[in-house]
């Protein structure tokens, strides 16, 4: 049998970027999976093009869930429930970046991104931990918290604030949860800029002006300065959240990996 085999995994911001590439490495390790994102046509075509991938039809499905939204949040792990018969591996992925410097943070722009990323992560936890401790069998909540949880760039207050906050998160999950078996562990990536709709949006277009760069040089330019020389890809983070999940990290728990080349110690 494949080594997630038994696991059923709810994976929130799943139709795009680094939330599809976890998404569909779990499914090719065997796991059923849950593509929870903001738009059901979305999460469909990304659960749909999983399948088609794994040659099933049924290892992947697709919900609407806004994560800043509990009664939604709900539903929809009930809906994924009722899928696959439970849920023990959780992950806390959606998200956005307004990306804007301090006296252009608006108070709507706090307040959507910890919407999103500190209560909407809290709400996914939170929920699905009860239907992990309900089942008694233990399982993983891994957060894609960011590089920018522990360091300070410019133009990006409100977005870095919430990901300090979903670190925290983790420290204290992982608390609360360890007499249950479940380990709770986060991932720092940094510069995923192929493949990420974070990116893909205006941001990135920004960024390059601001480097004085093409757009299409951003993800070249972002591996120069690792201490590894290497672009990060969606799926590398994909491949560290698959690894927290299998036994040989049966003993790890409030741990945050990081995923960037190197580049926090450049
Ligand atoms: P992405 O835009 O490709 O994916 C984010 C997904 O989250 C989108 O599909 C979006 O629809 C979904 N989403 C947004 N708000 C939501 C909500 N309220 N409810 C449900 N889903 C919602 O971007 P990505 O780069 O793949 O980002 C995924 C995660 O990785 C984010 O949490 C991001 O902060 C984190 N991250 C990304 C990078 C990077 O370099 N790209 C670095 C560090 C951390």
């Amino acid at each position: 049998p494949k080594p997630l085999a038994t696991r059923i995994a709810f994976v929130t911001g799943a139709a795009s970027g680094i939330g599809k590439a976890i998404a569909t490495r779990l499914a090719a390790e065997g796991a059923c999976v849950v593509v929870a994102d903001l738009d059901l046509e979305k999460s469909v075509a990304a659960a749909t093009e999983i399948n088609e991938l794994i040659g099933s039809t049924d290892v992947a499905v697709g919900l609407a869930a806004n994560v800043a939204d509990e009664a939604a949040v709900q539903a929809a792990l009930a809906d994924a429930v009722l899928a696959f018969g439970g849920v023990d591996i959780v992950v806390n992925n959606a998200g956005l970046s307004l990306s804007k410097s301090l006296f252009d943070t608006t108070e709507a722009d706090w307040d959507l991104q910890h919407d999103v990323m500190a209560k909407g992560s809290f709400l996914v936890a939170k929920n699905a931990a009860r239907i992990l401790v309900d089942q008694k069998l233990g399982g993983d909540v891994v957060y894609i918290s960011s590089k920018n949880s522990v360091f300070a760039g410019p133009n990006n207050i409100a977005y870095s604030a919430t990901k300090a906050d979903q670190a925290h998160q983790v420290r204290l999950l992982a608390a609360e949860l360890g007499e249950h078996g479940i380990k709770v562990n986060g991932i720092n990536p940094d510069g995923v800029v192929r493949g990420s709709g974070i990116f893909a949006s205006g941001w990135g277009a920004n960024r390059a002006k601001t480097y004085g760069i093409e757009e299409q040089d951003l993800g070249k330019f972002y591996a120069q300065r690792t201490l590894l020389k290497r672009e990060v890809l969606p799926e590398h983070v994909a491949n560290a959240v698959y690894a927290l999940c299998t036994p040989d990290f049966s003993h790890t728990t409030g741990l945050h990996v990081p995923v960037d080349a190197g580049v926090a110690q450049a």
